[in-house]
């Protein structure tokens, strides 16, 4: 009937104002930590005059390493609303899928070196296109692979990237062996602000890294996947539907 139906209505709206409310508490929640350093940092540099040297310099960068994290904070957000409003923002075109990848593992080897990690790449496919955008598609890697790097905390870490072909489908993997994702935990990383227990003030992300990703890829046709295996670790899939493929010598 008519009088169900504005109930479900206005459930409905209700919900939306709810989730609405709770984004903008996370926000807030989210924004006042790197402004109460910059605040209190730089009150301390106006008020003691005759700080010098290495101290006054420890405050200024401390400053600026704060902004830079707000700007990046704002910057996802904003692209994560316009994901989840519709919005793409590119135009997905024929790209050479296993390229981007290489493109991901390399410029992810300085921050796996600063670990003493080496990233193994293993590549399947000679190329493989789909219909994607480069800059897009290698931010979704370079997030899962620069995870794989940073929730590592074994005593030999290793970071594997592999890329097959099955079914009409282009598929890369990432896997680490780090302490990988508690069951009751395995829902939730994909919510935006969603952070781990394990997750340390010294990892500086925001817990929208994933959720991005996954809605990215959702607008590449794809999906982004975390895979439970019996192996430690943990191992994210990317699955995009493959336009053309060409595959190694001896296959
Ligand atoms: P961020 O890295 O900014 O916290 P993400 O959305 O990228 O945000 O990840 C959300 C959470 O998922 C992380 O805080 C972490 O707890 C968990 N996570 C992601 N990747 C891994 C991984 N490779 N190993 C263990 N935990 C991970």
């Amino acid at each position: 009937s008519t009088a169900d139906q504005l109930e479900i209505a206005n459930r409905q709206l209700r919900d939306l104002d709810q989730a609405k409310d709770e984004f903008l508490s996370q926000v807030s929640h989210e924004v006042r930590t790197p402004m109460t350093a910059i605040r209190a940092f730089s009150e301390i540099l106006l008020e003691a005059e005759d700080l010098k040297g290495a101290e006054r310099e420890k405050f200024i960068s401390t400053i600026h390493k704060e902004s830079l994290r707000l700007t990046t904070l704002l910057d996802e957000i904003l692209d994560l609303s316009a994901l989840e409003r519709g919005e793409r923002g590119w135009e997905n075109q024929p790209v050479d899928a296993e390229s981007v990848l290489e493109q991901a593992v390399h410029v992810c080897h300085a921050l796996a070196r600063q670990r003493a990690m080496t990233i193994r790449l293993a590549r399947r496919a000679k190329a493989a296109t789909v219909s994607a955008d480069p800059d897009r598609l290698g931010q979704v890697l370079i997030n899962l692979i620069s995870n794989a790097i940073k929730y590592n905390s074994t005593e030999h870490p290793q970071v594997t990237v592999s890329s097959r072909i099955v079914d009409g489908a282009y598929c890369v993997e990432v896997a680490d062996n780090g302490p990988g994702i508690a069951k009751a935990e395995r829902g939730k990383i994909f919510e935006k602000f969603y952070r781990g227990r394990r997750a340390g003030a010294a990892l500086t992300g925001a817990g929208l890294g994933l959720a991005i990703s996954r809605q990215i890829v959702a607008r590449m046709n794809g999906k982004l996947e975390l895979i439970e295996g019996t192996r430690r670790g943990a191992c994210f899939r990317v699955t995009l539907p493959l336009l053309k493929a060409e595959a190694m010598a001896g296959e």
